[in-house]
């Protein structure tokens, strides 16, 4: 910033009964409280009078090595003098002193920041024009030492303790046990100890200048923005360090001047559960944050929270009827001006009510849905900024079992929150076990060193997952997040002994059957079974959804792999399922032998063989899987994964198969060796599979559409596959696949006498497919849909392996290369650019083209913006982030609506 720049500019802003600067959509300027200050003094709000230093020049004092620029100072005692006016009072004058607050106050709100000082301006002289004017030497002096032990503490860095101290002494002394047991003279006693002390530590006495107490407090605030605390605090919320903090300083009016003053805070909404209550405390003759300080026990602000609490101690309704009365008014003012739920302070002076700040208040995920409802159904928000309000990232909380937080819970270890909810069950560390103990009705986690895809089926079955190694984008992660289970990943403080079946961890041993209960979204590994909480998925739940859902345009299809996964997704809300892959059918204990001979094959007919035995497996599963969609749309991907995956690796699996194959585990193992791969990830895999081995894709083929025709005789409802051939670069490989898919469905047709109603479309997840696209789309026989796999595209476009990012993307956002994981937000500028370029080419030869992207970017809110934006049809993501799609789409539509009506 440079000072030319901001000679110009007005640094201090007023607020008061007689002059308001600034108003609430200044906060850049003038911080959150300073700009909702002046806003309630605008709306006629009783609200101390005061003034608001600037942000910028926090930055000036900061750049300036801590020096308050001149015209400031002067700016400054200008507004004082006009701030004093208002009241009757003069800062610094010895009969009527002017008494302020010092107030920080950021852009956001930020903890960290330096304490608010209250009743600046007390020295020995002012404290007696105080005295003799409010006819209250009590008062005078209880605020005198409030302001020596605030300004000592935060200003000249005397630790509070000695304060503390030297007060709890003198109640001993004297038998007391409340503050509000001392009198102006013990007051009197206390303060003289409290500036000897003082004197003692930083060998200056207590400021009696004015100016220099005003100048002090001023420094410290702007200087607390550079403090660790305040630094730390930044980085992790991403908020810049150059938008410095304001101070706010105003006129004091005093909650501690005797029975009929008061200090309080309220939201206007219940901040748990939304409900529509004033939720509140206050103390009776106090000052400050004496509510939240916990000294003394703070009432309740209604009858109800009374008697709701069994307190006895009167609440503010009947103590002050009137000031409640009027506070009451004034909160509904305040949620009808600002639109929503306020969290708020004030003050009662000698009976009359003061506003001391105000501002949305922080809720829980189901308070934040019942009070954007209430909202619009009181007619103050309209559906569709009910909308916006919530913030789709949080509905994880609600979809969730969540542990309850009333509950006891002894935490074994911490890792990290790899896939939120809870849940409990029996320690297991082998996946076949997992398998085999859920069978019999058993809840189980599974708990691993780390998993690798041979573990799927233990995953399946396990209510929940722990490994002791790997990243929030490690194997046991990103499956996890895929199937909806909780894990809890990179938990290195446990010691697995896989041998053994023990864990152990914190000084405990924990063995193969003992009940744990994990905590995916904290990351925490708890002791036993801990009571839980189900998710909620009616009410205002339900009622936002369907307003999401009238207004946006975007398809919101689910990643479904079995039965279980589409009803889910179905329960969540899913229009379809966007990606069905098949490799997991093959990974079933069952099938896996088959799916194994069929690899080793070393030729066609053994090959036909062993895909004869695995296709009544997968015409099961999907005719069930389309018994229960109806006529939604499902898009099944063919075979996909590198065929090593499937490979037999121990002894025992591999004599197995040599069994089954008539061959030797010799022959056998020769041909694991020669399939093994270097880079799996760009190797034998995809369409690449089924180019050699077109038996794969008939088999599958055969399998779905005889699958379809079952499926629709059973149910009555037409059934239209979308088959979906991945990693498809060229169209010649496209055409190769469809051709086989094209004329196993007329073998089917002719077979059982059903005309078939399907779509043949590719997953575009090479950058080479994307730039191809209308190639591949083009002319009668080209790809119906485009399936945008974003996960792989963001491998292949950037080329980084997911499985290996991890310690790469650490360095790569602090370093601000990458400003957010790409594999969990779409990668907007290249990945992004791939997406429109390979939409746009595909559209231009086939205007009818569906496209949509599946992976885990379609349940990320930002992603899902760009895919609305983008002119997508769909999204579709893992069943537990249907819900959170949905949101997404409706405020991204919102949002570009809004950007064309401003354009208008
Ligand atoms: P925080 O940002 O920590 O909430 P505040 O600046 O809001 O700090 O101050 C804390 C409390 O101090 C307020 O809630 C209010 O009770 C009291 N306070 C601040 N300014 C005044 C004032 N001018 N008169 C009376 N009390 C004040
Ligand atoms: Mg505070
Ligand atoms: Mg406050």
């Amino acid at each position: 910033m440079t000072t030319t720049a901001t000679a110009t500019r007005r640094h201090v802003y007023l607020f008061g009964p007689s002059r308001t600067d600034g108003k609430a959509d200044m906060k850049a300027l003038l911080g959150g409280k300073g700009a909702n200050l002046a806003e309630m003094a605008a709306l006629g709000l009783p609200v101390p009078p005061g003034c608001t230093i600037t942000t910028e020049v926090c930055a000036l004092y900061n750049a300036n090595g801590g020096k308050i620029p001149d015209d400031v100072r002067a700016d400054v005692l200008a507004a004082l003098d006009e701030i004093g006016r208002d009241v009757g009072a003069k800062f610094g004058d010895a009969e009527t002193p002017l008494l302020v607050s010092v107030r920080s106050g950021a852009r956001a709100s930020m903890p960290g920041m330096m304490d608010t000082i209250l009743n600046l301006g007390l020295n020995d002289r002012t404290v007696e024009g105080l005295a003799a004017r409010s006819n209250n030497a009590r008062f005078a002096y209880d605020s005198y030492r409030r302001f020596i032990q605030m300004y000592a503490d935060v200003v000249l860095g005397v630790d509070h303790s000695v304060f503390e101290e030297i007060l709890e002494n003198h109640k001993n002394l004297n038998g007391f046990s409340l503050d509000t047991d001392l009198s102006a003279g013990d007051w009197k006693g206390v303060i003289a100890e409290y500036k000897k002390a003082i004197e003692a530590e930083i060998d200056k006495p207590f400021p009696q200048d004015t100016s220099e107490q005003l100048w002090g407090a001023v420094s410290a605030v702007f200087g607390s923005w550079q403090n660790a605390r305040a630094i730390t605090y930044r980085r992790l919320h991403d908020i810049p360090d150059d938008w410095g903090t304001a101070v706010n300083i105003q006129a004091m009016v005093f909650g501690n001047m005797g029975p009929t003053s008061a200090t309080g805070v309220a939201f206007t909404r219940n901040p748990s559960t939304g409900a529509k209550q004033l939720y509140g405390e206050f103390l009776v003759n106090a000052q400050g944050e004496d509510v939240v300080a916990g000294i003394r026990t703070p009432q309740p602000l209604t009858e109800a929270a009374r008697k709701e609490a069994g307190e006895t101690a009167p609440s503010l309704e009947t103590l002050m009827p009137e000031t409640f009365g009027e506070l009451t008014r004034i909160f509904d003012l305040l949620e009808r001006h600002y639109r929503d739920m306020q969290d708020i302070e004030f003050t009662v002076q000698e009976g009359k009510l003061w506003m001391l700040q105000t501002r949305a208040g922080k809720r829980t995920t189901a308070a934040a849905f019942r009070i954007a409802v209430e909202l619009a159904e009181e007619g103050i928000l309209s559906r569709e900024e009910a909308l916006m309000r919530i913030e789709p990232g949080a509905l994880d909380q609600l979809l969730h079992p969540t542990i309850d937080p009333d509950a006891e819970k002894r935490i074994i270890a911490t890792g990290l929150p790899a896939s939120p909810g809870a849940a409990a069950g029996e320690i297991v560390f082998d996946s076949d076990e997992a398998e085999a103990l859920k069978a019999q009705g058993r809840s189980i986690i599974l708990v691993r060193i780390e998993t690798s895809p041979e573990d799927i089926h233990g995953m399946h079955a396990a209510a929940g997952i722990v490994t002791a190694r790997g990243g929030m984008t490690s194997h046991a992660a990103v499956v996890a997040r895929g199937m909806g289970r909780p894990c809890v990943c990179g938990a290195s403080a446990l010691k697995i002994d896989m041998a053994a079946g023990t864990l152990m961890a914190n000084g405990r041993t924990f063995r193969k059957g003992d009940l744990i209960t994990i905590d995916g979204t904290a990351g925490e590994i708890i002791v036993g079974a801990v009571p839980m909480r189900q998710p909620e998925l009616s009410g205002d739940f339900a009622t936002i959804m369907s307003w999401a859902d009238g207004v946006r345009r975007l398809g919101v299809r689910a990643n479904a792999d079995t039965p279980r996964d589409a009803e889910a997704a179905l329960s969540f809300g899913a229009e379809g399922i966007g990606l069905c892959r098949t490799e997991h059918m093959f990974f079933e204990e069952d099938r896996i032998l088959a799916m194994r001979e069929m690899i080793c094959a070393t030729d066609e007919a053994g090959r036909r063989k062993a895909l004869a035995k695995i296709l009544p497996m997968q015409r099961a599963d999907f005719k069930q899987l389309f018994e229960i969609m109806g006529e939604r749309p499902v898009t099944i991907r063919l075979l996909d994964p590198p065929l090593h995956e499937f490979l037999p690796h121990e002894d025992r699996e591999i004599t197995a198969v040599a069994q089954a194959l008539g061959i030797s585990p010799a022959t056998l193992k020769a041909r694991v060796t020669e399939l093994h791969e270097f880079n799996p990830m760009l190797g034998f895999r995809g369409c690449r599979l089924a180019i050699r081995y077109p038996e794969i894709t008939e088999m599958q083929a055969r399998a779905i559409f005889e699958a379809a025709v079952a499926a629709s005789k059973r149910t009555g409802k037409s059934v239209t596959p979308e088959v979906m051939i991945p990693l498809v670069a060229y169209r010649t490989e496209y055409d190769l696949l469809a051709r086989v898919i094209r004329e196993t469905a007329r073998a089917v047709e002719a077979e059982s006498g059903t005309k078939l109603s399907y779509l043949i479309g590719t997953m575009i997840e090479l950058p080479r497919a994307a730039l191809k696209a209308a190639e591949i789309a083009t002319g009668e026989d080209g790809a119906e849909f485009f399936s945008f796999g974003t996960n792989d595209l963001t491998q292949t476009c950037i080329g980084l392996s997911r499985d290996d990012a991890a310690p790469i993307l650490a360095s790569y956002e602090e370093k601000a290369i990458f400003e957010v994981d790409p594999f969990v937000s779409i990668d907007r500028d290249g990945v992004g650019e791939l997406v429109a370029i390979g939409t746009e080419r595909g559209r231009k030869v086939n205007p009818d083209l569906k496209i949509g992207i599946c992976g885990e970017h379609g349940g990320d809110p930002r992603s899902v913006a760009f895919c609305h934006e983008t002119g997508l049809d769909y999204v579709s993501c893992s069943p537990f982030r249907v819900p959170v799609a949905r949101l997404a789409a409706a405020q991204a539509a919102i949002s570009s609506n809004a950007a064309v009506r401003d354009k208008d």
